[in-house]
């Protein structure tokens, strides 16, 4: 069995227009170019750019605080906070960190809103596929039956006041996959922010967000990748600043068969992966927390009702991709998303 993956460096759905901002000349603080690192973080290559503020101090501080974060949410380290609560499935409250208790909650707060499409318990079923490792393989039913009844977000309870979460079936295992890059997009943001940075670039993988606008106060271009097609393809952009930018697609992560491909966003109801109109979706919101959730919650209700889902949610916007190359978009991007590639049809 031949498994592709496409899980580390490669091709995040997004990609940033970096237009070079006319200004006076750069001086410390403001330069036309920006001050960027990369480093492979959370399963993804991860991209700070400072465009003003350009201290490397900064940006030693934010990848550090990145790597603090992925000690303690990640599935794929060994020692891990999530590890200690998923081990403790069926036996016991496990206290947890600030981190670890909001993106439970957030990420609860969707499961309810999506009726469990969105589900975080997911974690047995990621581990039986592991799509985008290289020990990915295709599960057998018998696999898939006794993992499902492990699958249900209603038993996982949260303790604010002593800020515990029980996994309340042993077995249990809870996978951020889908939200813990939101959530460190928003904490570095903030910490980019309180260093005193206005114009930067937040990007995990394709998961961005704008700090600011670009140096001449004008906003960011943002924009969105042909899911047919190699990186920096893109179908057109947005124009946005101090948002959110977060994509779920189907040539993310999968495994190949040579029969079959199988992507990453997986049915909790069937253990199988979403089959759906959808080959991509795109959410814009002022948290990434929520655009992360959104995306992968969006990809899994499908097109119809995906689209339904974020108009009746205050403040988000949408770009759905479907398989048959048509593009939607919700009622805020009216005036803000320019179609560029012919190839598309943009339904109105
Ligand atoms: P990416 O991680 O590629 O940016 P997403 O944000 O859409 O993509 O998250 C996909 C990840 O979410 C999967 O790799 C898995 O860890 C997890 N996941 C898969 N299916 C579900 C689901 N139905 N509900 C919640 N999380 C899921
Ligand atoms: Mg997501």
């Amino acid at each position: 069995m031949k498994s592709i993956m496409r899980s580390m460096t490669l091709f995040s759905l997004i990609f940033i227009l970096l237009f070079s901002t006319a200004c006076s000349g750069p001086t410390n603080d403001v330069a036309t170019t920006p001050l960027r690192r990369t480093e492979l973080l959370m399963g993804t290559s991860i991209t700070l750019s400072l465009y003003d503020h350009q201290y490397p101090q900064i940006l030693d501080l934010a990848f550090d605080t990145i790597k603090q974060l992925e000690n303690e949410l990640s599935l794929n380290k060994d020692d891990t906070l999530l590890l200690e609560v998923n081990e403790a499935s069926g036996v016991s409250p496990i206290p947890v960190n600030e981190a670890l208790f909001d993106i439970v909650q957030k990420g609860l707060s969707y499961s309810a809103l999506t009726d469990g499409a969105f589900d975080m318990t997911i974690g047995p079923i990621v581990k039986l596929w592991n799509i985008g490792m290289p020990e990915a393989r295709v599960p057998s039913q018998a696999e898939i039956d006794a993992a499902l009844p492990k699958i249900d977000y209603t038993n996982v309870s949260l303790n604010e006041t002593d800020s515990t979460i029980y996994l309340e079936e042993a077995g249990m295992a809870l996978d951020l996959g889908a939200i813990a890059k939101g959530y460190t997009a928003d904490v570095i943001a903030d910490l980019l922010k309180a260093q005193g940075v206005e114009h930067a670039l937040v990007d995990l993988g394709g998961n961005i967000y704008t700090v600011g606008t670009k140096l001449d106060g004008t906003p960011w271009k943002v924009g969105i990748q042909d899911p047919f097609n190699p990186r920096n393809n893109i179908i057109g952009h947005i124009s946005v600043s101090e948002q959110s930018i977060v994509t779920s697609g189907i040539y993310e992560r999968f495994l190949d068969t040579g029969d079959a491909t199988y992507h990453h966003i997986l049915n909790p109801e069937t253990g199988y992966p979403f089959d759906n109109e959808i080959a991509g979706v795109t959410i814009i919101s002022n948290y990434s927390i929520d655009g992360d959730a959104l995306s992968t919650s969006v990809f899994a209700l499908g097109l119809e009702e995906g689209i339904e889902f974020v108009t009746s949610l205050e403040g988000i916007d949408a770009i759905f991709i479907t398989k048959d190359q048509e593009v939607y978009k919700t009622e805020g991007l009216k005036d803000n998303f320019v179609l560029t590639s012919d190839k598309f049809k943009l339904i109105d």
